[in-house]
């Protein structure tokens, strides 16, 4: 019978979520979907350092915000709790007391000056950096007198350097490892506390983990991961390291990079469903390209997977898909998401009651690359904008704008009456042979201040009519 999958995301409280995670999250939700499996959300908080968002609660919430719902993990519980690594202590230590019985490890007393110095002196002598275990040949008088003395220690896995440690990868099929190009690393620091390689090998044997999927960054602790994972005798997951995400300067990604924090992201008025179509696009093709997440975990060919080296972050490509979004969101959704962003930007616009907001936004939403662009495009609704001759000049020329205002001017008094007046100023304009771009710019410019954007049309059933004439008598 075939093992139920139970995938997790693995992430440390730091206290940013970035596109990486998200991207490591959603493969692993999308993987549990598609294949009837379990979602496990298990936060790394091993590291007191690293430990911004201790209750992992920005973690939580931007899941909740993008709605990658997981089965088991902080807050709602599962069989193979807890899920803090914090609370899972008392695991660990059963875990290192076997393999301290299994004589798999030994007590390094090795001072982190000495060990500098150790290294400093192999790189100069150009040998690779590695431990030298002066710790392993100590006898058991000399290990009872350090202790004895008070010397703290860490406990160290005594890496089996003949050895050769293959994993099974679904990008690259079996990848093998020389472990005589490790060291024996570090399972607990002085403090006593669990190290990152060691607490997360434990977790992903004992909840049961099948296939681990996450970063590059990770596929060298895989190696050493895997080798504890034999040296017990446990079942070792797949594994799927994703490509590192490169920034335009082909760097790797960092919170410098606009787009790579997901709160950032949030503020600027990307929605959800644009992020996570837009991280499953990474790497990947698809022949629709706009994809819900239900659309994702249907079509997610894992299957297919393959290594791609690294991937560039296209900012340009996330403002493309978060457009086709807002186009794709229902009408009502919508006005929700909008409000907010234009709230803030423009003070006068939380007199404007829903219906209204919801018919404007139908006619501009094609403007809309972000939520936060509401302000900047509905501008003109709300305050008149600042319009001068010279600017249509500077379009069109002297001759023309003499022409094109006057007969803008000579139709105002039907403007209340749209289809009249778009009729008349277009005969008219076509007397004078102007371009509709030229009479219609200009109509748009006065009513808006731009030249490009809403259509004229909409723009006649957006504004009040006496605004509209207003506007267009501006400049005669
Ligand atoms: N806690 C690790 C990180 O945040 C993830 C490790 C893993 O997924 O195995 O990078």
């Amino acid at each position: 019978m075939l093992k139920k999958i139970r995938v997790r995301f693995a992430p440390s409280p730091t206290g940013f979520m970035h596109i990486g995670n998200v991207r490591a999250a959603l493969l692993n939700y999308l993987f549990a979907h598609q294949k009837k499996g379990t979602f496990v959300l298990r936060i790394e908080d091993t590291d007191q350092n690293r430990n911004i968002d201790e209750s992992g609660s920005n973690i939580v919430e931007i899941l909740k915000w993008l709605s990658l719902k997981y089965d088991e993990g902080p807050m709602i519980g599962g069989d193979f709790g807890p899920y803090f690594q914090s609370e899972r202590t008392a695991k660990y230590q059963k875990q290192l007391d076997d393999m301290i019985r299994n004589q798999l490890v030994y007590r390094c007393f090795c001072s982190k000056e000495e060990l500098e110095e150790k290294r400093e002196a192999q790189i100069a002598n150009n040998m690779p950096p590695r431990y030298d275990r002066t710790c392993l040949h100590l006898s058991d008088d000399k290990i009872k007198e350090k202790i004895v003395a008070g010397i703290p220690f860490i406990w160290r896995f005594k890496v089996n350097q003949d050895s050769v440690v293959e994993i099974d990868s679904m990008e690259r099929g079996i990848i093998k490892f020389e472990m005589k190009n490790f060291s024996d690393f570090a399972l607990t620091r002085q403090d006593g506390s669990f190290t990152f390689l060691f607490s997360n090998f434990v977790d992903d044997y004992l909840m049961k983990i099948t296939h681990v999927i996450r970063g590059e960054d990770h596929l060298t602790n895989a190696a050493m991961q895997a080798s504890l994972f034999y040296a017990c005798s446990y079942p070792l997951p797949k594994f799927w390291h994703l490509p590192m995400l490169l920034n335009s300067d082909g760097k790797k990604m960092s919170k410098r990079d606009f787009g790579f924090g997901i709160q950032e992201l949030k503020e600027a008025g990307f929605l959800p469903e644009a992020i996570l179509n837009f991280v499953a696009l990474l790497g990947n093709s698809f022949k629709d390209e706009i994809q819900s997440i239900g659309e994702l975990t249907q079509n997610f060919e894992f299957e297919k997977v393959s290594s791609t080296g690294s991937i560039k972050f296209d900012l340009e490509k996330l403002h493309w898909v978060n457009h086709k979004w807002i186009e794709r969101t229902p009408a009502d959704r919508l006005v929700r998401l909008v409000k907010p962003f234009l709230h803030e930007q423009i003070e006068e616009s939380v007199t404007l009651d829903d219906k209204s907001l919801e018919f404007i936004l139908s006619k501009i939403k094609t403007d809309l690359r972000t939520l936060k662009d509401i302000g900047e495009v509905l501008n003109f609704y709300f305050n008149q904008p600042k319009v001068s001759i010279d600017e249509i000049k500077k379009q069109f020329g002297d001759d023309k704008t003499k022409f094109i205002l006057k007969i803008i001017n000579k139709h105002c008094d039907v403007c209340d009456k749209t289809e009249i007046f778009l009729q008349n100023i277009k005969a008219d304009a076509k007397d004078y042979e102007l371009s509709m771009k030229e009479i219609f710019g200009t109509v748009r410019y006065l009513l808006t201040g731009k030249f490009n954007g809403v259509s004229v049309h909409d723009l006649f059933e957006i504004l009040p009519d006496k605004e509209i004439s207003v506007r267009l008598k501006k400049i005669s």
